[in-house]
């Protein structure tokens, strides 16, 4: 393989090296060869941003080879395990040891280190986003030394590394703190839209995990709770799974989809058709079987992070943008929800946080819809997923995060000559030269 495309299939490049060390060793080897070269250096993860946050035409590393858990202290709940281990691996290996991740998102085939260096996120008003769960990070940095960034040593470097967008160097191991397995049960309903916002409060505060989804047109919230309950998991059969999983959130939704795409005007109909046909359902299962599910249905997505307590007038906010904007969209607003944490670039950096995300089935046109509703998220101070599209600069960005002269300090010490930079990171960070030293 000599390109690289992301999972969206819109992100694509083709770098001058592509490597797959196997080992922090070869790492280091691949990261002094591309700096004597000259050559900038990114890494991909399982390319599931939708921004050109992995592109390089210079090296480009892989790290799925290194996947391997390389220490684990069940009892203490601390797991090592190398970056590119994907989180389903790492959730099964973790399973074995009767641990899970607290949280997780809706899919599970991220690497480690992409899901961490984004600020991926899951729902849940009490839980913070996946990096709160990193105790420590090694990172092979562009003078090639390795170095363990932890809180007791560097804090300000640790707190820099667990949201990075890569911009600090290859992280090649990562120490997770785990929770004891658990066993969630998740309800799917719905209610109207109106009432949903209006006990917004009660639904966060009430459930370990809500989140809810509004098609435009429709005046539905389909709303999804997952709580943990005692006792032992119960598995769907084979058949059960594929009809929930694939036929009808997959096939049946991606079908609703192509119409759509193919005849705009039936949109509103085929949204509100769908919300009404959502019906409930209820599973009870291991915790990592609850939160993700396949997804074959390509899209776009732009996803912002504001201050919680405006998510119901965001929430409508955008609803006026989808409904009345003149846009054609078949996919659901999806809104969820984080505790604060203290990652120098978490979207949810300090604040308690609503996830308002937008999407856009494949082939159509996305643009002036991500861009109106990006103005809605910039009148709430809104910070963009760093994996998700948007069109902020670091410029319009500084002004979002508290600590962003932190991390850019960090940058300058760890990467002073901008070697894992790319037009991205430049962009929305600003070029490594620039920050203070
Ligand atoms: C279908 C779908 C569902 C999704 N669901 C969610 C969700 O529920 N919640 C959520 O928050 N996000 C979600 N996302 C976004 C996704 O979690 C992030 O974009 C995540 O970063 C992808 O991980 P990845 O391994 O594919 O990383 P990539 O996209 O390959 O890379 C992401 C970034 O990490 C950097 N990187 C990767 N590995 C390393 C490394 N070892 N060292 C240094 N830098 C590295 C890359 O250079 C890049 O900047 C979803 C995306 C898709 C396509």
């Amino acid at each position: 393989m000599t390109g690289w495309r992301n999972w969206a299939g819109d992100q694509a490049c083709s770098p001058a090296s592509l490597e797959r060390p196997k080992d922090t060793d070869a790492v280091t080897a691949a990261v002094t060869r591309a700096a004597a070269e000259g050559r900038g250096v990114r890494v991909a993860g399982s390319g599931h941003s939708f921004t050109d946050a992995v592109l390089t035409d210079g090296t480009l590393l892989s790290l799925e080879r290194m996947r391997r858990v390389l220490d684990a202290d069940p009892a203490g709940g601390l797991v090592r395990v190398e970056a590119g281990i994907t989180l389903r691996e790492l959730n099964e290996a973790l399973s074995e040891l009767g641990l899970a991740l607290e949280n997780l998102g809706d899919i599970d085939v991220q690497s480690v280190a992409g899901a961490i260096a984004t600020g991926t996120h899951g729902t849940g008003g009490r839980l913070r986003n996946l990096s709160a769960a990193i105790e420590s990070v090694e990172l092979v940095t562009a003078d090639g030394s390795t170095v363990e960034l932890h809180p007791a040593e560097d804090p300000d470097g640790w707190r820099a590394a667990r949201v990075s967008v890569g911009a600090l160097g290859v992280v090649t191991a990562v120490t997770l703190r785990a929770v004891p397995a658990f066993t969630l049960e998740g309800v799917d309903s719905s209610l109207p839209l109106e009432e949903a916002l209006e006990r917004l409060g009660e639904l966060i505060d009430g459930n370990d995990h809500f989140e809810l989804f509004t098609f435009p047109h429709s005046e539905l919230a389909l709303t999804r709770t997952n709580n943990r309950v005692q006792g032992p998991p119960q598995p769907r059969s084979r058949g059960r799974e594929w009809f929930d999983d694939m036929l009808v959130r997959n096939h049946l939704f991606g079908a609703c989809c192509r119409i759509g795409r193919a005849r705009p005007r039936l949109i509103p109909r085929i949204n509100r058709t769908i919300s009404r046909a959502a019906g409930t359902s209820r599973r009870v299962d291991r915790s990592y079987e609850i939160f993700a599910s396949p997804r074959r249905v390509r899209f776009t997505e732009m996803e912002y992070a504001i201050p919680r307590g405006r998510a119901a007038e965001a929430v409508r906010a955008v609803r006026a943008v989808s409904d009345d904007g003149g846009f054609d969209i078949c996919f659901p607003i999806e809104v969820r929800f984080v505790a604060p944490d203290d990652a120098l670039l978490s979207p949810a950096a300090g604040r308690d946080t609503c996830h308002i995300a937008v999407h856009s089935y494949e082939g159509m046109e996305w643009e002036p819809y991500f861009r109106a509703v990006e103005a809605v998220m910039d009148g709430y101070e809104g910070r963009p997923h760093w994996g998700k599209r948007h069109f902020q600069t670091a410029q319009t960005l500084s002004r979002r995060y508290p600590e962003w002269e932190s991390f850019a300090a960090v940058r300058a010490r760890l990467d002073p000559g901008g070697l894992f930079a790319n037009q991205y990171v430049d962009r929305v960070l600003g070029s490594a030269a620039a920050a203070p030293a």
